[in-house]
């Protein structure tokens, strides 16, 4: 079983991950898909009157704020919108793909927050209306059912709260729960750079390798949202998954790639 992670940022080609994904299926490997949706999402907000507003928790880590609102066109763009164009690009290269937000059958559950803290001008302000919220669990039994009744899933948040509402979470860290409750060996998180960068932008300084006790360092060199891939780098191989690949999306044969180790690979040892 194959998990991968594609993100939404700009400049990601979904053709050619779908690409990759056909040909992994046609030769009988399993595959499940995660995707993100932020660049869109940020477009879609900003043209319905409601530009996103990002929170900074007082460790640094960016967050989107998520009020009812919100959450209707985070759901829009992510299971709707995106989803489906994905699931359409799979179909259309003879691969059945079924798209399910993490809502649906209680795909990937966990807790809502029920308050956020966040800094504002250098203050520490408490955020109640947020619905986001941190994925623990995941229903392996109807990814299992479907994969072995030949589907290919192609999952997106929201998240479902263990007091069943809608919740927006992490897609990385979403991804490194599913792919440790599945017991995938490799995690691939797709993003729109070619894996960790010691000096961000310089694509020349890309890290290969990291060990799991070199995460903290590596935590260093990220900025805003790559944060919580090391994240969920590190707590996919803290559930035992063997090893994380942070690997480019803009360019042909992405998971294959980063299957043979090209981008950041994070491992044990
Ligand atoms: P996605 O939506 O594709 O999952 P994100 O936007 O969440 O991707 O995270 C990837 C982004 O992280 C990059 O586009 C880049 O702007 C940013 N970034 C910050 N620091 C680094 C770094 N050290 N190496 C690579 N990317 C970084």
């Amino acid at each position: 079983m194959i998990v991968v992670k594609v993100g939404g940022s700009a400049g990601i080609n979904y053709d050619l991950v779908c690409d990759d994904i056909a040909e992994l299926v046609k030769d009988g490997q399993q595959v499940i898909l995660i995707h993100g949706g932020s660049d869109e999402t940020n477009k879609v907000s900003t043209q319905l009157g409601k530009p996103p507003r990002i929170l900074t928790s007082p460790q640094g880590y960016t967050s989107r704020y998520t009020d009812t609102d919100t959450l209707d066109i985070f759901s829009m763009v992510y299971a709707g919108k995106m989803n489906t164009r994905i699931v359409e690009r799979l179909q259309k290269r003879g691969v059945n793909a079924i798209g399910l937000s993490g809502v649906d059958g209680r795909l990937l559950e966990g807790p809502r927050k029920s308050s956020v803290r966040a800094v504002v001008d250098g203050k520490q302000i408490l955020v109640r209306d947020d619905f986001t919220g941190k994925v623990e669990k995941v229903n392996t039994g109807l990814l299992n059912l479907l994969v072995g009744a030949g589907y290919t899933p192609v999952i997106s948040p929201p998240a479902i709260s263990t007091d069943g509402e809608a919740i927006n979470v992490d897609g990385d860290r979403a991804a490194a729960v599913l792919a440790s409750a599945i017991g995938a060996q490799q995690l691939i998180i797709l993003s729109n750079v070619p894996g960790l960068l010691r000096n961000f932008p310089d694509e020349s300084s890309l890290i290969p390798t990291i060990r799991y006790a070199e995460l903290e360092q590596a935590l260093g060199f990220a900025e805003g949202r790559m944060k919580k891939k090391v994240l969920g780098a590190s707590e996919a191989l803290a559930g035992n998954v063997q090893e994380v690949v942070f690997a480019d999306a803009r360019v042909a044969r992405p998971i294959f790639n980063a299957m043979q180790g090209k981008g950041t690979v994070i491992r044990h040892h």
